[in-house]
């Protein structure tokens, strides 16, 4: 079992995109009132009083959205400037991030991962469920900017869904040819909406690098961090290719991470709902930072079995939230 430092943190349970895999449109999403949310204040003594004792020292804002953070870049200096903060990045849609990049950047954010399912916009929209203007542009124009500003390393996250942008997984690859990007594809994961696909849900990493394969050449390339990719170059390549197969291969024994939701929640576990702590409520009650460490760490000891249960009962596919609600 590896030591779990990583901590998810999502800002936000809210989006400004309704992507098919994680928060459709029309579907009914209980979003977590503005009082429930913590607070800058109680995130960061969470962070300094009970997390960073613990052991975490990496921290990933994601969401939702994390953009849609009002006072984001402030609360990425106040994490960056933790002197124990060994890592800090980000996930995001990318689609306010031409606008806000530099300044993340000058906040002390190093790391990125923006998610970009297709290069083609009319896949794109569709994938986000977008009706209007197109908004692949201005993703790709957030990319853009994060590169020049000097994002590194720059991560792009593709889901993969088949017969939606499957086709594309060759032209995706081909970016990190001439640029250092890391490409990951991500296989599709039935969270909390697992009616939405029928019995091809997933096309599997296997499938994928054979593709690749066929067509470069694939060799296996240094594993930077201990994260769920396995990751992989095209010969001669600038950039890598990872893949996250968390459907067809079990990385419970290499993970090492928690998630902590945007209303406090602390959860072991991405694919089952074992043994969360309600963080907010204690801290509201004035349950002092020992105790929760005290429980924090209980948690942990506790994660190596949480891990396999919901794989090995067969219950993941049950898992009634979405990423978006998790902090993906
Ligand atoms: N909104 C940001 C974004 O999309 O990058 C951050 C939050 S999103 C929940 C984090 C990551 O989870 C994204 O890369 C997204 O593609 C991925 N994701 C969401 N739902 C998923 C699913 N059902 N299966 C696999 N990946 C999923
Ligand atoms: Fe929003 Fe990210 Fe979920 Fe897409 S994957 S709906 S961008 S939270």
């Amino acid at each position: 079992m590896n030591q779990v430092d990583y901590l998810r943190i999502s800002l936000i349970d809210r989006c400004n995109f309704r992507c098919e895999y994680c928060m459709p449109e029309g579907a009914s999403l209980d979003y977590i009132l503005k009082q429930q949310l913590l607070t800058d204040e109680e995130l960061l003594t969470l962070i300094q009083e009970v997390f960073i004792p613990v052991g975490f020292t990496r921290f990933r804002l994601t969401g939702g959205e994390p953009l849609l953070r009002p006072g984001v870049v402030e609360l990425v200096g106040a994490i960056a400037s933790l002197p124990e903060t060994q890592d800090l990045s980000m996930t995001t849609n990318g689609f306010l991030l031409a606008g806000m990049a530099q300044d993340l950047y000058n906040a002390g954010l190093r790391r990125i991962n923006i998610s970009l399912d297709s290069l083609e916009p009319e896949t794109f929209d569709k994938i986000i469920g977008n009706r209007s203007r197109s908004r692949w542009q201005q993703v790709w124009d957030g990319i853009q900017t994060a590169h020049r500003v000097g994002f590194d390393p720059l991560k792009l996250n593709v889901v993969v869904i088949p017969d939606v942008n499957e086709e594309e997984v060759l032209d995706l690859a081909a970016l990190t040819l001439s640029l250092e990007w890391h490409v990951r594809f991500i296989e599709f994961m039935p969270i909390g909406n697992a009616h939405m696909f029928g019995d091809r849900g997933w096309v599997s990493s296997e499938e994928l690098r054979q593709r690749i394969r066929d067509r470069w050449g694939l060799t296996s390339a240094q594993v930077c961090g201990n994260g769920p990719a396995d990751v992989f170059q095209i010969p001669g390549a600038k950039g890598t290719l990872g893949f996250i197969s968390q459907m067809s291969e079990c990385f419970c024994d290499r993970c090492n991470r928690m998630r902590l939701s945007a209303d406090g929640w602390l959860r072991p576990c991405l694919l089952n709902e074992i043994g969360q702590l309600d963080l907010k409520t204690a801290l509201r009650a004035g349950v002092d930072s020992a105790e929760l460490r005290k429980q924090v760490r209980q948690l942990l000891a506790a994660k190596p079995e949480i891990n396999y249960k919901g794989r090995d009962s067969g219950t993941t596919g049950a898992y009634t939230r979405t990423m978006s609600q998790i902090g993906g």
